[in-house]
């Protein structure tokens, strides 16, 4: 069987990563969190007092750029690969709501996306891939043999967002997440470099009343199809 590069954009919290990681697991894919990537950025960058919330320094960031690695490892008890920043288990850290409300600024910089766009291009030169993100159907893999872009209201998103929050024991409101979920809506699609857009031959799926199992079975159709195809 063929393999594809299956490309999947969309808003904050649509549920790209649950899908992702569901698909990628049935197909035998590798899952590439691309957001993963940009939030490990954004905490060298908190780490090195680089940003706060009235202030960021941009320059010292780019300079700083050559000091960051990044890795996936796999974690087999939780089937998906974690966020390594300089060697060091970042998973956790990464998704924090301070991280959130500093990520999409970090994400504006050209410098930054220019270089994790390059990794992101070379973890899929084999195919047989499931990478989320922003900007993957557009600029990582533009040939993508299949490209999701999912949306959902704000509302719902939050709400996602915010349950899962509590499950992790993180104390915030509804209504914080709320606004860093418009917040980030707003950067992500304004921003020169990049923007958030549905590529021009991506499937829309708004999954505000779908169920997941409903959202999975309608994409992995999709995804055989497509390889049947080939
Ligand atoms: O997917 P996640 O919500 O973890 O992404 C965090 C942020 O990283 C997004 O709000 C966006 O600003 C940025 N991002 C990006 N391009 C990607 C993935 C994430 O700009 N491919």
């Amino acid at each position: 069987m063929k393999k594809i590069t299956i490309a999947i954009d969309g808003f904050s919290s649509t549920g790209k990563s649950t899908l992702a990681k569901e698909l990628a697991k049935h197909l035998g894919y590798v899952y590439v969190d691309t957001g993963a990537m940009y939030r490990a950025v954004t905490l060298f960058a908190m780490q090195n007092g680089y940003i706060d919330a009235d202030f960021f320094d941009k320059e010292t960031l780019i300079h700083s750029l050559p000091y960051i690695k990044l890795h996936f490892e796999f974690n087999p008890d939780l089937g998906f690969g974690e966020m390594y920043l300089n060697t060091i288990n970042v998973e956790k850290e990464i998704r924090t709501i301070e991280v959130s409300s500093f990520v999409s600024k970090i994400a504006e910089v050209s410098e930054v996306r220019a270089k994790l766009v390059e990794q992101q291009k070379a973890m899929g030169q084999d195919k047989g891939i499931v990478m989320d993100g922003r900007d993957i159907g557009t600029v990582v893999f533009p040939d993508a043999e299949l490209k999701v872009f999912m949306t959902a209201s704000p509302e719902t998103r939050a709400q996602r967002r915010y349950d899962e929050l509590q499950g992790k024991g993180e104390n915030v409101s509804y209504e914080a997440v709320l606004q860093n979920v418009q917040e980030r809506d707003y950067i992500d699609t304004h921003r020169d470099d990049s923007p958030l857009r549905k590529a021009d031959d991506a499937v829309e799926i708004d999954n505000s009343h779908l169920t997941r199992e409903e959202q999975f079975a309608a994409v992995l159709e999709l995804a055989e199809e497509v390889t049947k195809s080939l």
